[in-house]
């Protein structure tokens, strides 16, 4: 699994996945950000409740639209993006292009899978060649054939398998093994008991009842099968870590060769399985939770013809329902999105099938998305933020009372050594070999699946491209790598509410320049401080600095611990710990730059009213404005490591008292944090 460190969103398990201006685009880039009474809510003061004071407003301005689970700022831009990618798509689709050209993809790609009657009239057909194919089978002894053939098309049955840089060597890329197999999106779902988890669980069985059902099968065969699958299961997540645990670098690096996996987890056939998936001699392969493949193997052995059977159909059902006719659809959303999410209704095709074309050409689609909207402008002025940015971190090292001169040095060539990446990758990825056709969607999109699982595994062995992206440039978002270590920002992302190319200085730097903290921030978060410069998994602290980050860091879980997200549901601050830590030392950090920018100017005018420095706290909050259903709060508060939008604005700033001064904040506000409980990190 790749391991990088998004600005937002719940890391998905998954392998893969010029410029010119006119007017009208950069109408866009224009906007400057407004604080006034019709986005803030005045009737309450910011040291009561900071996100409700700067965004309440919005809040109430952009209400959930009924095909949204969460709705915000960020929300909203990804909005934009979707339609200007739309329009590049839909423009391809149009256009008569040469057979094999990218636009002949992208266009065939979208129009195949817009063609809801043709995909209708075909329902289940397009699979029942992989479904016969397991329920041909007739004894134990060509499983894991199928379980290969499967993970060629990446509907990885049991586990994932990736290739990605060594986190000991990080030159170099090695094979991985990684926890699968849930369709649930967390082992907990499976093995809590309390009333949300029982209500899942039951929906989800219903889920995997109604697939086999629209199959063929009839009522009693689908049902004792959907049974079986959900025992199965239940298994894998009691053997599965939790996400806490995956957090941990050191305990998830095992490397092993077939002759170790063999000893480790001898029932099952692993020389089959890697000639089953063209990959031989995988070297050593990182087997991140070695207690799951044991139990997978031990599955292997024991379980029944029939439970494999019922277990294999339904990851092929799941995994392409959604790609299907009408009645898969439906019932893939009523769990993924209803039950789970709350949304009330799906979202429109052109955008689910908008996400699948991203997903089978993003770099081909990129590549016409940023020769379109991506003025040069915005990464010179990105660039130079950048810098700005890493200035200020060093002066913020320097001042570190708790680090020790020798840990400094350190940190310093971590700085030094951080890659950036703007915009769009230097050099785009060749889909010459994929091969797309306006005939069948689920065809294409299993097409593209394989081609980025042998595209993936052609790595393995060889040296890391580091040119290479890990996000498509028209995505809205932003990640740092830690064997990387490098942050990378898409062209998307570049724009308002985060970049306002003709903005002030002070909302820049809190909306885009707290971005570039935070990713940067990401090197030196929990995780991220125990890789050196060059994205080596190693050691380059004292004991004592260790300890001193360790506890000054203590001080942040406690705080996001105390946050009630729904009633009797508390935030978790340990799996959200290196995330905060990256929004206050994004915080910090880009207010250092802010204030360097100004140079010695202590009172720059106030626009809209409002000074510089509450512009600054006011552009950041602005950026986590949202509304967002209770079903999706208590989904994120167990998934995601990000913190919700309210806690990402009233969790960080009472830490920094500059924020407490530039709105004038007594010891008796709400938000008030005493001095000795703050946390200050980086
Ligand atoms: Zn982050």
């Amino acid at each position: 699994m790749l391991q990088k460190h998004l600005l937002v969103g719940i890391i998905a398990i998954v392998l893969v996945f010029g410029a010119c201006q006119n007017s009208e685009k950069d109408k866009q880039q224009l906007i400057k950000p407004t604080f006034t009474e019709k986005d803030m809510d005045l009737t309450v003061k910011p040291g009561e409740n900071f996100y409700q004071y700067a965004n309440g407003g919005w809040m109430k301005h952009n209400p959930l639209p009924d095909d949204k689970s969460r709705y915000g700022s960020f929300d909203q831009l990804a909005e934009e993006s979707k339609k200007k990618v739309k329009s590049i798509i839909v423009k391809a689709a149009a256009t008569k292009s040469e057979v094999g050209s990218i636009s002949q993809k992208i266009g065939d790609f979208y129009s195949a899978g817009m063609d809801t009657i043709a995909i209708n009239i075909a329902g289940h057909q397009p699979i029942q060649p992989y479904l016969d194919k397991i329920e041909n089978l007739s004894s134990k002894e060509n499983l894991v054939d199928l379980i290969s053939e499967m993970q060629l098309n990446q509907l990885a049955p049991l586990f994932y398998f990736y290739a990605s840089a060594d986190k000991k060597n990080s030159n170099m890329t090695i094979a991985g093994i990684y926890q699968g197999g849930l369709g649930m999106p967390d082992r907990d779902y499976y093995l809590e008991t309390n009333e949300s988890s029982t209500k899942l669980k039951q929906a989800y069985t219903l889920y995997l009842t109604k697939l086999f059902a629209l199959s063929g099968y009839d009522e009693d065969d689908a049902s004792d099968m959907a049974e079986k699958v959900m025992t199965f299961e239940t298994q894998l997540a009691t053997a599965s870590n939790t996400r806490l645990e995956n957090r941990d670098p050191h305990t998830t690096y095992n490397k092993l060769n077939i002759q170790g996996l063999q000893s480790i987890a001898p029932q099952f056939p692993w020389q089959n399985y890697f000639d089953g998936i063209k990959v031989a001699q995988p070297g050593e392969v990182n087997v991140n939770q070695p207690k799951f493949i044991k139990e997978i193997a031990r599955l292997y052995e024991i379980e029944d013809l029939s439970t494999w059977k019922a277990f294999l159909s339904s990851v092929v059902l799941r995994q392409t329902a959604s790609y299907l006719s009408d009645d898969f659809v439906a019932a893939h959303f009523a769990f993924y999105g209803e039950a789970l999410s709350g949304k009330m209704v799906n979202e429109a095709r052109w955008k689910r099938v908008l996400k699948s074309t991203n997903s089978a050409l993003g770099e081909a689609v990129g590549q016409l998305f940023v020769a379109e909207y991506f003025p040069p402008a915005a990464k010179e002025r990105m660039d130079t933020l950048v810098e700005n940015l890493r200035i200020a971190f060093g002066q913020r090292i320097d001042q570190l009372d708790w680090m020790s001169e020798q840990t400094k040095v350190a940190a310093h060539e971590k700085l030094a050594a951080i890659r950036v990446k703007i915009g769009y990758p230097n050099k785009w990825r060749d889909y010459s070999d994929l091969a797309i056709t306006g005939d069948s969607y689920l065809n294409n999109v299993l097409a593209s699946k394989r081609f980025d699982f042998a595209y993936e595994m052609a790595k393995i062995g060889k040296p890391v491209d580091k040119d290479q992206w890990h996000m498509n440039p028209q995505t809205v978002n932003a990640y740092y790598s830690p064997v990387g270590n490098e942050v990378v920002f898409p062209a998307a992302i570049l724009q308002a509410p985060f970049f306002y190319l003709d903005g002030d200085d002070a909302v820049n730097y809190g909306a885009i320049g707290v971005v570039i903290g935070h990713e940067m921030t990401h090197g030196f978060d929990d995780q991220g401080r125990q890789y050196g410069k060059n994205g080596n998994l190693q050691d380059w602290w004292t004991k004592d600095d260790s300890e001193r980050f360790d506890s000054r860091t203590q001080l942040l879980v406690k705080q996001f611990n105390a946050f009630e997200v729904l009633n009797g549901t508390y935030a978790n601050g340990e799996l959200s710990l290196g995330e905060n830590i990256a929004d206050l030392g994004g915080l910090c950090i880009s207010y250092q730059a802010f204030r360097n920018s100004i140079k010695g100017n202590v009172t720059p005018e106030k626009i809209d009213g409002f000074t510089a420095d509450q512009r600054f706290f006011l552009a950041y909050s602005r950026v986590w404005a949202q509304n967002i259903r209770d079903k999706e709060i208590l989904k994120r508060t167990k998934e995601d490591v990000h913190s919700l939008g309210i806690n990402r604005v009233n969790g960080p700033l009472p830490n920094m008292q500059e924020f407490y001064d530039a709105f004038e904040i007594d010891a008796s506000s709400s938000l008030y944090i005493a001095p000795e409980n703050r946390a200050s990190i980086w």
